[in-house]
């Protein structure tokens, strides 16, 4: 492997990069970087194509810094880039990244600011400048900046570039650059637009390709989930709970829905936050640098306000629609899964939108997984045992010492399990509550189980078999079915959990249930199946939970079976998240 020394870099850079403690160049770098200071062809061009976090910004800007006269006030080098953020951005980074090149001055320029501050700063003499096209535009028209001797021109994620419509901007802006300039156009993916781009303003330029075209980041995981429509915001919301450390962005289509949904989930006390293009520059601010901060968990966004988002750990990007190009689902994936950590993209899809899952699937050239929105109980589990290693975790805060005492007389009668029950069920009883009589929100599912929710015959059985016993869902089906002698379609939501399981019948298969279950060893165990209170319906109580009323006495029909079906988990409230920070 190279090493920046190998790529022929001068020392003032290679000194900036051991401080910045970058120890290998990246494969873009490698390629890039050697090709653009070969004085041999000094003109030229270069497609690079790869993905967001790959370092790409090192791979043109090093070169940059090398090959202009720091010398000279003349504006040498534009880079072209979609947003503010990225300008910003790109300008920080080659202010590191030049901090030994005596001389040199990089100025961002952008709409949202003063323009005449900007102009300001160019006049002093800015040897590089790094703008958005639509102020870069502005300021050629107002002649408040000079281009016309630029010996470099980056047009920095180029496919975005397009997607914001900036095509106009950019090819007239290039109309006030030399001919004779080399032109590096870095992009993430390479839609026709892109590819027209490189005809029309390139010399035969030099393809670099990192990875596979349009392919999407290794490091990234793809899922989708199947929902109706009307359940999209529940699904989301048990995505969440189902990732207490959560740590995302939430793509909608449009800047009305983005701010919904964002409203949404404040009010159910996450720590949500939207951006869009309907709120002022100032108010875009404050959400991201709350998102770069954690306190903002959910970041729902649109895809243009997304564009400049570059924050190292998302742990999960969630599509809460899906965009309307395919291009667009490797950018929001993009944002996930960078600088060596892994990441997961969550698609919620309609039945409908499966085709479109596919299509994907052949872009990014990776497989979907399709999982299931998890069940309330799950969730329930999850969140609990995240609250028990939180707790593990916390370091103790001294200044209780001194309550300890009355604290202990309070608790004298009560033995360390019952005080765990308590402290535990302080958190927990809100989530359990909220989601005790939740529904399956898994299209596939309810429709293989539609007795279960849209008829009342169902029953909804527990049994002291689980996971612990080698069991998934499909393990337990089968065995059910088999012990029982029943159909494919006849033993449904089948939910397994540690020690014990879930699962449904035709309530006219009650008494066969119990009976066969009467007289049978698992394990040398002694096999036990029971009637849940919860009339067929959402999930089984979980064991030890609190007031477990198992019947299990199957000609007692005293139970009410009546209220099924009206209880609508998503008018309940939603336990409150406690705030972090
Ligand atoms: P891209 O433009 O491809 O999305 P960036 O240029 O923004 O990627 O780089 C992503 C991150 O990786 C930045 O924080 C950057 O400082 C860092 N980085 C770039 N090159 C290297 C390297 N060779 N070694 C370590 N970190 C690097
Ligand atoms: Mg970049």
């Amino acid at each position: 492997m190279n090493t920046f020394q190998d790529l022929g870099l001068n020392n003032d850079l290679l000194q900036a990069i051991s401080d910045l403690g970058f120890e290998t160049p990246s494969e873009v770098q490698e390629k890039a970087i050697p090709t653009l200071l070969n004085k041999e062809n000094e003109e030229q061009d270069l497609v690079a194509l790869a993905q967001t976090g790959t370092g790409k910004t090192a791979a043109f800007g090093f070169p940059m810094l090398q090959k202009i006269n720091v010398d000279s006030r003349t504006t040498q080098g534009l880079i072209l880039s979609p947003t503010r953020e990225l300008c910003l951005q790109i300008t920080n980074e080659l202010k590191l990244y030049g901090k030994y090149c005596k001389g040199l001055n990089v100025v961002a320029i952008y709409g949202g600011a003063s323009i005449n501050e900007q102009a300001k700063d160019i006049k002093r003499g800015a040897q590089i400048v790094v703008a958005t096209p639509g102020r870069m535009k502005d300021m050629i028209g107002r002649k408040l900046v000079d281009i016309s001797k630029i010996e470099y021109a980056v047009l920095d994620e180029a496919d975005e570039m397009l997607n914001m419509g900036f095509y106009e901007d950019i090819t007239s802006i290039l109309s006030h650059t030399p001919k004779d300039k080399s032109t590096w156009l870095f992009s993430a993916t390479m839609p026709k637009e892109v590819a027209s781009i490189a005809k029309e303003f390139m010399h035969s330029p030099m393809e670099i390709t990192v990875g596979a075209k349009n392919v999407g980041s290794e490091q990234v995981s793809h899922e989708y989930y199947v929902v109706n429509g009307r359940q999209r915001y529940l699904a989301l919301k048990r995505l969440a709970d189902m990732n207490p450390d959560i740590f995302s962005v939430v793509f909608c289509r449009t800047k009305r829905d983005t701010q919904k949904v964002a409203e949404k989930l404040i009010e159910d006390g996450y720590n949500a936050g939207a951006l869009h293009g309907d709120l002022s520059q100032n108010q875009r601010d404050l959400v991201m640098k709350a998102f770069r901060n954690k306190q903002i968990q959910m970041l729902v966004a649109t895809d243009v306000a997304a564009r400049g988002i570059d924050v190292d750990d998302i742990t999960h990007v969630i599509n809460y629609q899906l965009p309307d190009e395919i291009e667009t689902y490797t950018h929001r994936s993009g944002r996930t899964g960078r600088a060596g950590k892994t990441g997961v993209s969550m698609v919620i899809v309609t039945k409908s939108e499966l085709r479109r899952i596919k299509s994907i699937e052949r872009k990014i050239q990776k497989e979907f997984v399709k999982k299931d929105i998890p069940s309330g109980i799950e969730i329930c589990e999850v969140q609990l045992m995240s609250l028990a290693n939180k707790i593990h975790n916390t370091e103790i805060n001294h200044k209780i010492d001194g309550y300890l005492d009355s604290i202990n007389q309070l608790f004298e009668d009560t033995s360390k399990d019952e005080l765990i029950k308590k402290f535990f069920s302080v958190e927990f009883t809100r989530f359990h509550n909220y989601y005790k009589d939740s529904k399956d929100l898994n299209l596939e599912a309810k429709h293989s189980s539609e007795r279960d929710t849209s008829n009342e015959n169902s029953t909804r059985f527990f049994i002291n078999v689980g996971k612990k016993d080698g069991f998934n869902w499909m393990e337990l089906k089968d065995m059910l079915r088999d012990v029982l002698q029943l159909g494919k379609e006849d033993v449904f939501k089948v939910d397994v959990m540690g020690t014990f399981s879930f699962f449904n019948t035709e309530s006219s298969q009650e008494k066969k249930v119990l009976e066969t279950f009467n007289n049978i060893e698992y394990n040398g165990r002694k096999v036990k199946v029971e009637i849940t209170e919860d009339k067929g319906k959402g999930k089984g109580r979980k064991r030890g939970g609190g007031g477990k009323r198992r019947r299990n006495n199957s000609s007692n029909k005293s139970f009410d079976r009546s209220s099924k079906g009206r209880r609508s988990s998503s008018r309940a409230s939603r336990p409150r998240r406690s705030r972090r920070k």
